[in-house]
This record gives structure tokens, sequence and C-alpha cells, in this order.
């Protein structure tokens, strides 16, 4: 489905880490961290394990308690409704746009005004069961989905309005621009991820980012075991996780850092390879880019196919000629978890759901050629002729 795009400089990077006896964050984990933090324009950035990690952080930090709410999305990988649900907080679902996949701002404004009002109104947007004891309403988590930002900065100004702290979820994004802005620079805390399949990589990893000192230091603290300025290994002020990156990774994405705008480059060569090829395509709808979008990120390629066709079918048909591809993405909302939890169903949020039904990611990486896409455009074409 997808691959890494390492060159020499990469392997040379993480073989040098080899060669000292630092092998945990040290020099090459302080190194990344600035050059992720000059990419998105922020003061801080924080190497941490995974995405997952540095977005529980920023749960964490934005202090969410048991039975605060979150504002979020149910399109998105899991990772983003799993940390509010780590520190006992209530995921509350806004659906999403059709043509992007991002939070869509008019329920989102709707969400926000019935939240606040009377508990009849609120009961319109918290889950069936589950949100018995919900409390306050205390941040807002969107997510930039398959590498197209969405709208923070007019987020960010509804979020200010009600005191909410803003987490993007921009794991998916790096990169990318929203009317010039970009992923990442706008929100309080944002984090983007790099496991083998993104933009780039660290192997296993992310970055936080945010401006704000208090905030650093505490996801600091957080991510090492809960040590504060001035404590030593056995000291613990807070408690905390480990959820360091390693000096191995922090090597590689440094490396991979120097090349990312050169690696958005070829994505974005890749993606419009399939976009030509499938132009003429009836059954399939090619992945929309909103005019809001300055800059796309390609993180993966996902069409729509047409209501009729059955996928799954589609997906053995292709697998058996070697072309592998995904459903892209699983409504949140329907995970055996999350149902039993919070009594969702299916229709709770039909663009969500209309998504996940027809979307099908096909083979997408920087380092794709142009006759591999030209193989699975064509092999897609007949398996969708034989009906
Ligand atoms: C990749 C991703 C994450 C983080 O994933 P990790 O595997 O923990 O690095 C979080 N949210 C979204 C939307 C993602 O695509």
């Amino acid at each position: 489905m997808s691959s890494p795009d390492i060159s020499a400089s990469e392997k040379a990077a993480v073989a040098a880490v080899l060669e000292t006896r630092h092998l945990s964050m040290g020099e090459r984990v302080v190194e990344f961290e600035k050059k992720a933090a000059a990419y998105s324009g922020r003061k801080h950035a924080l190497a941490v394990n995974s995405g997952t990690a540095g977005l529980h952080l920023c749960v964490r930090a934005a202090g969410i308690a048991p039975g605060d709410i979150v504002i979020t999305t149910p399109f998105s990988f899991v990772a983003s409704s799993n940390v509010i649900l780590f520190e006992g907080g209530i995921p509350v679902f806004v659906d999403v746009e059709a043509e992007t996949g991002n939070i869509d701002l008019t329920q989102l404004e709707q969400a926000l005004h019935d939240l606040n009002g009377t508990p009849e109104a609120q009961r319109k947007w918290l889950p069936r069961k589950g949100a018995e004891k919900a409390g306050e309403l205390k941040a807002v988590l969107p997510v930039d989905v398959f590498g197209q930002p969405a709208e923070i900065s007019r987020i960010a100004e509804l979020a200010a309005r009600d005191g909410l702290t803003l987490i993007e979820d921009a794991c998916e994004a790096i990169g990318g621009e929203n009317r010039g802005e970009r992923a990442g620079s706008a929100s309080d805390m944002a984090v983007f991820a790099f496991y083998p399949n993104k933009q780039m990589t660290t192997g296993e990893g992310g970055v936080v980012v945010c401006d704000d000192d208090r905030k650093a230091d505490l996801m600091r603290a957080l991510r090492n075991q809960g040590r504060a300025p001035g404590d030593t290994w056995l000291d613990h002020t807070y408690l905390g996780y480990n959820y360091r990156m390693d000096e191995m990774s922090a090597a590689l994405g440094s490396a991979q850092m120097d090349r990312l705008d050169e690696m958005i480059a070829k994505r974005a060569r890749v993606a419009e390879w399939y976009t030509q090829r499938l132009a003429d395509l009836a059954q399939v709808e090619r992945p929309g880019t909103a005019k809001e979008t300055t800059r796309m990120s390609w993180f993966v390629y996902v069409v729509r196919l047409h209501p009729d066709i059955d996928r799954k079918q589609l997906i053995e048909r292709l697998g058996s000629r070697g072309i592998p591809s995904r459903p892209y993405f699983a409504p949140i909302h329907l995970q055996p978890f999350m149902v039993e939890r919070f009594g969702y169903r299916e229709g709770d949020y039909p663009v969500t759901e209309d998504l996940g039904r027809r979307g099908l990611a096909l083979p997408f990486s920087s380092v794709m050629e142009e006759e591999q896409v030209e193989v699975v455009c064509s092999i897609l074409r007949e398996e969708l002729a034989k009906g």
C-alpha cells in the first residue's frame, strides 16, 4: 500500500548514532525538535514515540478530566478519539464535510451553541448513553484528513470565543496549507506523526508543537516519566509516561525533514498521475481538494466508489491481481468498543458513514513510479468493467 522513502543520507544518519553511546533523547532529538519547530513556525516542538502519544500529551496539557467534553470527528484514525477516552473525557462527534472529510464548520458552530445551552440542547450532541456524568466542554480536536488541513484559523476563533483549548490532529498533514497557513501552526497544540506510511517517517514517532511555555514544560515532563525540570532519575513530580523518542528515530527524522518538501512534491506528482488516469472513470470519484487548500500534502490517495459497487468484492479482485487496496477510514463511532460504551448506531453521522462505505485507498507513496500508477489504474478499470 505504501513505502517509506529512505535515501543514503538517512542510512548514514542512523548508522552514525550507533557509533555513539547515546541512543535515547540526546543531541539528535534536540536537532530534530528544532527543525520541526521551524518547519511548523512554532516556538516549541517535542519529539515523542508515536503520534498517539503526542495527542495524549496534548489532552493531558489541556487538563481534560473525567466527564469533560471534547468535540472531535468520527471520520479519523481511532487514536484521535482514544486519547480523550484515556483521560475519562467524552468525545462528542460533529460530522464532516463531504468534500474534504474535515470537520463541518456549520455543524461545529451549532454544536458549540447547543453544548453551552440548556440540557435539552446539549442532548442533541451527547451520545445516547455513557454521558450521564458529562461535565464541562473543554476542548476541540479537529483532524486534518488525508493531508488537507482543516480550517484551523476559523476553528480557533470559535474555540477562543468559548475559552476552549484547540488541539489539532495534524498527523496526516505535515506541510499542508489552508489559505497559506501551515498545518500545525495556528492551533494551541498540534501533533504530526511519523509512522512509515506518513509523508516522512521516524519508524515509530511523532512531534507535538505549541507556543505556550507552561504547556511545553508540562508535556516534556509527562513524556519523561513525570520528571519536572530539576527532578533526578528517580524523582517524579507528575504521573508520567515513557513517550520519549530515541536517537536513531530522531536522526532518521532529521534527515527526512531535510527532504520533506521534495518528498511532498513527489507525492503530489503521483497523485496527479492518478488523477489524470481516473478522470474519465465514471464509477470512481477522485479525492476532492477545497479551494481554501493552498497546498495539499498528499498522505493517501482515496477514491470514492459509486454506491452500487461491491467494494469488498472489488478489493478481493484487485488483490488477486496483485493490487492492494483498503477501505479508509472506518467510522470511529461504529467501532465495537464505542458502540458498547456510548450506544452509537448506524445513521448517527451520515457523511462519515457514506465516506466510510465508499472510500478505497489505492497504493500510494513518494517512491511510486508512473508505470506502477498506470498498472493500478488499468487493472482497476478492467475490474470495474466486469461489473
Ligand atoms: C497516523 C495518525 C495518528 C497517529 O498514529 P501513530 O501510529 O500513533 O503514530 C493519529 N491520528 C491520525 C488521523 C493519523 O492518521
